[in-house]
């Protein structure tokens, strides 16, 4: 492959594990300088190491926050030319029991937190020759998810603002556009095997099998597939592909 993203910096948030830190990984294959953001110290600063690149620790819920940590990585390698909107959490509750906290701890990360996120990189990303702005979204942005209805109606808000800002900014030199994958071997489905086991009593090992039966394909998607795909539409050669929702979930939503 050759050097395409050579010199230009991507940041990615939730850099430190999963899709992230394997976004940060093709990214800084094809030449891209790298910073990658989130709340714990150690896996970010696992993954810069591998990828010589810059570790900032940031909550993407505190628009101050943000804005420091966008300025540090400036700092660090130069105006943000790529923004990965890959940090998010999920939760599942029946929806008569599902809270209000619940509710909004999951919106603030997996929606208000990538409009910020957008906002505070969008001066360098229009003054970019390619901006490239990519929201990691999911197949609950395109279906109901049982038992997860607040996760679901935030990764459907998140293709939303991602056609919307796709459309606003067509005839620049920015493109926006999402990965929507099915269940990943990441530590998020780590965490969703954990929540079944917990509420039904099934061994981690029937729990594993519940969650990656949800996929079409009967397997989870490789980390490796969606931050090559993230890469990919962070390419100069990319630059047609503009409001695209790409599902990488095995068949799932075919
Ligand atoms: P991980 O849990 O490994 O990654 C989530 C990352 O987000 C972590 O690195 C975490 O770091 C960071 N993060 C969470 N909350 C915050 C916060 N408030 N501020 C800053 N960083 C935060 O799981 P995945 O890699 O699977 O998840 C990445 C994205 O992919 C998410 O948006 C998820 O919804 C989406 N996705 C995942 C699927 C799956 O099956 N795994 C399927 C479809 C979509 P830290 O805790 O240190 O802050």
């Amino acid at each position: 492959m050759g050097n395409w993203l050579e010199g230009r910096h991507a940041l990615i948030t939730g850099g430190g594990t999963g899709i992230g830190a394997s976004a940060a990984t093709h990214l800084h294959a094809a030449g891209a300088k790298v910073t990658v953001t989130g709340r714990r110290k150690e896996p970010l600063e696992r993954i810069s190491g591998i990828v010589g690149g810059a570790a900032v620790q940031c909550d993407v819920t505190d628009r101050d926050q943000i804005a420091r940590a966008f300025d540090d990585a400036r700092s660090a390698n130069g105006p943000i030319e790529m923004l990965v909107v890959n940090a998010g959490i999920a939760e599942s509750a029946p929806f008569h029991k599902m809270t209000r906290e619940s509710w909004d701890r999951i919106i603030a990360t997996n929606l208000t937190a990538p409009f910020e996120c957008a906002q505070a990189a969008l001066p360098d990303l229009l003054a970019s020759e390619n901006g490239r702005l990519v929201f990691v979204a999911s197949v609950a942005s395109l279906r109901g998810v049982p038992y997860a209805a607040h996760y679901a109606a935030s990764k459907h808000g998140l293709l939303g603002l991602m056609r919307s800002l796709a459309a606003e900014y067509a005839k620049t030199n920015l493109t926006v556009n999402a990965v929507c994958p099915g269940y990943v071997d990441t530590p998020m489905t780590d965490q969703s095997v954990a929540r079944v086991s917990e509420i039904t009593g099934r061994s981690d090992e029937q729990s594993r099998a519940i969650i990656t039966n949800m996929n079409a394909s009967g397997r989870l998607a490789d980390p490796d597939g969606i931050g090559t795909m993230i890469m990919t539409l962070c390419l100069p050669q990319s630059r047609d592909v503009n409001g695209a929702a790409i599902t990488i979930d095995g068949g799932t939503s075919a």
